[in-house]
């Protein structure tokens, strides 16, 4: 019988008063992996009031300790690295090697928590005034709680965990129902830390769960990655209900090549950008635009490559691409595919319906190009996140611009050239929030803010970076007459 999942609150573990549980499905197998409680508005109270308890003591606990715990947590999930990694391929569908990636994604978070204490230093004037001195501080601000997707089960929780508890706040983590096990995981592996009761807290579940933490009085703000209609509301609940809030919605991401580009770095790089973790990635290539000449000669070898990828279990070290995540999300990208075909597209390589042996009722979708995709065509206006790629024809440079910001989307958007000049033109130009010159995944390191406008993001402060400091910490302003 599949284990079912526990709350992590107030440092124990302890049941979920849901009446529902889901399974918890590996995608490639079937295998019902664990079964993860739709936790309710009650386990969501206990976990602020163990959160807000913990408050107390945690924020004057010194932030160079606060910080130690932090280098102790990368060691010890550098111990047991290989096993959270077997999870996300498990629970996620990915390939090994990604999951690796992934992880190691999430320790740099960890890292750059440990430089808090720097960043939480801020500045002050003496004698603003005769005799009078004007100080800024920055405080932890209370419980801030995080609501993350099912795409990168053990990278996304770590982009706020770490950060905002060394910052001094208490903190409560709800991730995807679809992907909940990686993080039962981490939560036991942070068992080992000792840290104090209630710092750190896991309330598994979906929506009631994520309203609720939304709505409750005792949270400060939330931290959202997830698809763009959630993004939305998300941002809208938590300001209507007076808190602060960054949230990261979903994407289409452009890649513009100029027939000056190396054809062969640009064919490889859009390869590992449109079909790894299958295209679920909010940084995935979803569409490329061939700019002249360079359309008909990307077609070609990316059809070519993309035919030859080796689709199968993420487990498997011989596979390079995995499932997708779930039968529901293989039954709506292909939809997407055939409705994309309805709308003109033509389908050059074709996924739907794929089949890997052994692995019979897996979830696959295969690798997918099409082509002649008009700018009104879903497959050029809507996510798909799957391993579709749509190829676009544009002129010019400018054309490519233009198409590229009549996207409703702004996450990412890069440009393959050899040229200075249209480089410049489009970090100066196009509206997206991470962009790549030469670079399929402009993916920010862990001290950069993660970009994201339009549909893609609400909010003003971002995660990771400085942002996430300012987000996680509250300005105080201190003036002073001691003479
Ligand atoms: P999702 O929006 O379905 O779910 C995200 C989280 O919100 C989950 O924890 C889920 O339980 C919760 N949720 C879902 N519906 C809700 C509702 N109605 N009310 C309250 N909570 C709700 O997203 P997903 O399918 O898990 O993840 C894929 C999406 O995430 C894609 O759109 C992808 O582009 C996006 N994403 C964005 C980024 C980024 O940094 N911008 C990063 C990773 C993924």
């Amino acid at each position: 019988m599949a284990k079912k999942l526990k709350n992590y609150i107030g440092g124990e573990w302890v049941e979920s008063s849901a009446t529902t549980y889901t399974p918890v499905i590996n995608p490639a197998t079937c295998e019902v992996l664990g079964e993860c409680p739709e936790s309710t508005r009650a386990d969501v109270d206990q976990a602020v009031k163990a959160a807000q308890e913990a408050f107390v003591e945690w924020r004057s606990t010194p932030v160079l300790n606060r910080a130690q715990y932090m280098y102790q947590l990368k060691h010890i999930i550098e111990d047991r690295f290989e096993e959270l990694v077997e999870m996300v391929v498990q629970e996620n569908g990915k390939t090994r090697d990604e999951a690796r990636g992934e992880v190691r994604r999430g320790i740099e978070s960890i890292d750059f928590a440990t430089t808090v204490p720097v960043l939480m230093r801020s500045d002050g004037v003496e004698d603003i005034a005769a005799g009078i001195d004007e100080d800024t501080v920055m405080q932890p601000a209370g419980v801030f709680a995080a609501i993350t997707p099912f795409n990168f089960p053990a990278m996304v929780p770590l982009w706020f965990l770490p950060t905002a508890i060394t910052c001094g706040n208490t903190f409560i983590l709800k991730p995807s129902p679809q992907t909940p096990i990686s993080m039962d995981i981490l939560f036991q592996i942070m068992e080992d830390l000792d840290l104090p009761e209630g710092v750190v807290n896991l309330v598994q579940g979906g929506k009631e769960a994520s309203m609720a933490l939304m709505e409750h009085p005792g949270v400060k703000g939330v931290s959202f990655v997830g698809s763009s209609p959630v993004a939305r509301l998300v941002y809208e609940t938590c300001t209507k209900h007076g808190k602060r809030v960054q949230a990261q919605g979903g994407a289409k991401n452009y890649i513009a090549v100029l027939p000056d580009a190396d054809m062969t770095a640009s064919v490889k790089n859009i390869m590992g950008a449109a079909y790894g973790c299958a295209g679920q990635r909010c940084l995935a290539a979803a569409v490329v635009v061939g700019v002249g000449d360079a359309y008909d000669k990307l077609r070609d070898e990316l059809v070519r490559q993309a035919q030859g990828l080796r689709v199968g279990y993420g487990l498997q070290e011989t596979t390079q691409m995995g499932t997708v995540v779930s039968a529901a999300a293989k039954e709506r990208i292909e939809r997407m595919i055939t409705e994309g075909e309805k709308q003109g597209a033509k389908v050059l390589l074709d996924g739907r319906r794929a089949v890997v042996n052994g692995f019979e009722n897996g979830n696959f979708v295969g690798p997918t190009i099409v082509e002649n995709v008009s700018a009104d065509n879903i497959l050029a206006k809507e996510e798909v996140f799957g391993p579709v790629l749509s190829l676009m024809k544009a002129d010019s440079f400018d054309e490519a611009v233009d198409i590229i910001n009549s996207s409703k989307y702004g996450n990412a958007a890069s440009l393959f050239t050899d040229s200075g000049r249209h480089a410049r033109e489009f970090k100066y130009r196009v509206n997206a929030g991470n962009i790549g010159i030469n670079i399929g995944v402009a993916a920010p390191s862990a001290s950069f803010p993660f970009g994201g406008q339009k549909e893609s993001f609400f909010g003003d402060l971002h995660g990771q970076g400085i942002d996430s400091i300012n987000f996680y910490t509250e300005r105080k302003i201190v003036i002073e007459r001691w003479i």
